[in-house]
């Protein structure tokens, strides 16, 4: 089969046994003669769906009952709302760690539904850091982080010691690295970096915070109708979810995060190291804070861009042009990405620096 290097920031490569057993369940589920997406969402085999696909994450994460799983649309952009509106108290205030676009984004909407305070922040160096030294106030309802950086390329690679609720947008890096999951509160993410398809978002969230705002809630924003409802107060997103179990059963059948972990910190030196000794390039953001998710680099001789983009393209390599904030290039290795993409890459940054050095 033609084999194209899918380094897409997202939505993101998916394992190619994902891609086929979904596509099967979209022609025959199980043997139903039916396909998934023509089945009652509360036919017995969908409801099988959604409870492995809430019970692989706490799987995953090593938590116990104290927690719940949620699926639920509108992407990792609605919880910027609905986290706020479930959690912040009408007179309280919630903290921000702000480290790019992505949490900007989250610091706008908590503004519109109460107090804020954004602790602080790396806007000032284009957010190619993560800000370390800041407290984080006792008495705010809870901290607000981003574990990557998905535009600029930068991760938090120790968390906070919270004395009060973290919560964390995991949307590209969710089940690429252990964390210890029973130190956070809430974790929500959107699907199509790291762990399926767009369409679906993923919140797990510790019962015992919830429903202490005072807010009298709509029922669509309020997770303890989606808990109550199992996922399923609503007509849930079936397909998104369907292959996000499928993407979590890969990851868990193949070793699960320990081993995930391990290739990707080999794919992610592999690239670092070369953009770091070839003469043609450097990378974007501080070296103590580079992610092992998105990697972001720029050519030393921005006059180049033609030839090595033909390069590239020429070697099957897709999807590491750079976000329009940072320019340059960037190289998403979420879990499905196999190390051989990334040594093609590699291949193809050292034969340019042969031939135009
Ligand atoms: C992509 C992304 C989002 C936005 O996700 P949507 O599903 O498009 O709303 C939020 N946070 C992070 C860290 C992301 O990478």
């Amino acid at each position: 089969m033609f084999k194209v290097h899918n380094f897409s920031a997202g939505p993101g490569i998916l394992p190619a046994d994902v891609l086929k057993q979904a596509s099967n369940a979209c022609v025959n589920f199980e043997n139903l003669n039916l396909s998934l997406l023509e089945i009652s969402h509360r036919s017995k085999n969908y409801e099988n769906v959604m409870d492995e696909a809430r019970s692989i994450i706490k799987d995953l994460f090593e938590v116990g009952e104290d927690y719940e799983v949620i699926y639920l649309g509108g992407g990792a952009s609605l919880q910027f709302a609905m986290v706020p509106y479930n959690l912040l108290s009408e007179n309280g205030t919630a903290a921000y760690l702000n480290t790019g676009v992505w949490s900007t984004k989250a610091i706008k909407e908590a503004k519109i539904i109460g107090n804020t305070n954004v602790i602080a922040s790396s806007e000032d160096k284009n957010f190619n850091y993560i800000p370390k030294d800041y407290s984080i106030p006792s008495d705010a309802d809870y901290l607000h982080i981003t574990s990557n950086n998905t535009i600029f390329g930068t991760q938090i690679k120790k968390f906070p010691k919270s004395p009060i609720p973290l919560v964390c947008d995991m949307s590209s890096d969710i089940f690429s690295r252990s964390i210890n999951a029973n130190d956070f509160t809430l974790i929500y993410a959107g699907a199509q970096k790291n762990m399926g398809p767009a369409g679906c978002t993923m919140v797990m969230v510790k019962k015992e915070a919830l429903g202490k705002t005072g807010r009298k809630m709509l029922s669509m924003l309020d997770y303890q109708v989606h808990i109550k409802g199992g996922s399923m107060y609503n007509t849930p997103p079936v397909f998104p979810i369907y292959v996000t179990l499928l993407t979590l059963k890969w990851l868990k059948q193949n070793g699960g995060i320990s081993w995930i972990e391990k290739i990707n910190q080999q794919k992610s030196n592999v690239l670092y190291n070369e953009i770091d000794r070839n003469s043609l390039f450097h990378g974007t953001t501080s070296t103590d804070d580079r992610s092992q998710m998105n990697v972001c680099f720029l050519l030393n001789k921005p006059e180049l861009e033609v030839e090595f983009d033909k390069l590239w393209k020429d070697a099957n390599i897709s999807g590491i042009k750079g976000h329009r904030d940072v320019g340059g290039y960037r190289a998403s290795l979420y879990n499905a990405l196999p190390i051989e993409s990334v040594n093609v890459l590699v291949e193809v940054m050292k034969y340019f620096e042969n031939k135009f050095t």
